[in-house]
C-alpha cells in the first residue's frame, strides 16, 4: 500500500537546499512534518529540469524568464505538471507551499521586472494544484 502523506510541501522548507541560491529556507515545524512521514516534499523547479544554483525568475505576462532573459516558462510547467501528479498519485489534497516563488508563490509573486517588487499572484504550480482542487496554504500562514 501507498504511503499515506497529509501534505505535499517545498522542499526549501523542510531542509532541502534547493532554492535558486543554494540554500534552504527551512521552518522547523515543516521540516518536522516531513521527518515525521506526513509530508511529501518537492520542488517544482528541479523537477521541471533546472539546475542548482540557477539564475532566478520572475513571471512576465504569462511567462517565466529568468535574469538572463531565457524563457524558462517550459521548466515551471513541467514541475508544476509533475508536482500535481504526485498530489494525485498519494492522494494529497493540501499543498504547504513557499510564498513568493515563481512556482510556489500562492498570494504574491514578484512583478517580473527584478526589482523585488511584490505584486499580488500565484506561481505556476500553486495555480496548477488550486485549479485542481488541491488546498494550497502559504508557509506564512501555516
Ligand atoms: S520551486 Fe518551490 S520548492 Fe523549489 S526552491 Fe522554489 S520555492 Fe522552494
Amino acid at each position: 500500500m501507498k504511503h499515506k502523506y497529509e501534505y505535499l510541501v517545498s522542499a526549501c522548507l523542510c531542509g532541502e537546499k534547493v532554492r535558486y541560491d543554494g540554500k534552504t529556507k527551512t521552518v522547523d515545524k515543516i521540516k518536522k512534518l516531513v521527518d515525521e512521514g506526513k509530508a511529501l516534499p518537492i520542488c517544482p523547479e528541479v523537477e521541471g529540469g533546472l539546475p542548482v544554483p540557477r539564475h532566478p525568475c520572475e513571471i512576465k505576462d504569462e511567462r517565466v524568464i529568468n535574469t538572463l532573459g531565457e524563457d524558462k516558462t517550459h521548466n515551471f510547467v513541467k514541475g508544476a505538471n509533475r508536482t500535481l501528479e504526485l498530489c494525485n498519485e498519494y492522494n494529497i489534497k493540501k499543498a504547504i507551499l513557499k510564498e513568493r516563488s515563481p512556482s510556489c508563490g500562492s498570494n504574491y509573486i514578484y512583478d517580473g521586472t527584478f526589482t523585488n517588487t511584490l505584486i499580488k499572484g500565484q506561481g505556476i504550480t500553486a495555480r496548477l494544484l488550486k485549479e485542481n482542487g488541491i488546498e494550497v496554504i502559504s508557509e506564512e500562514k501555516f
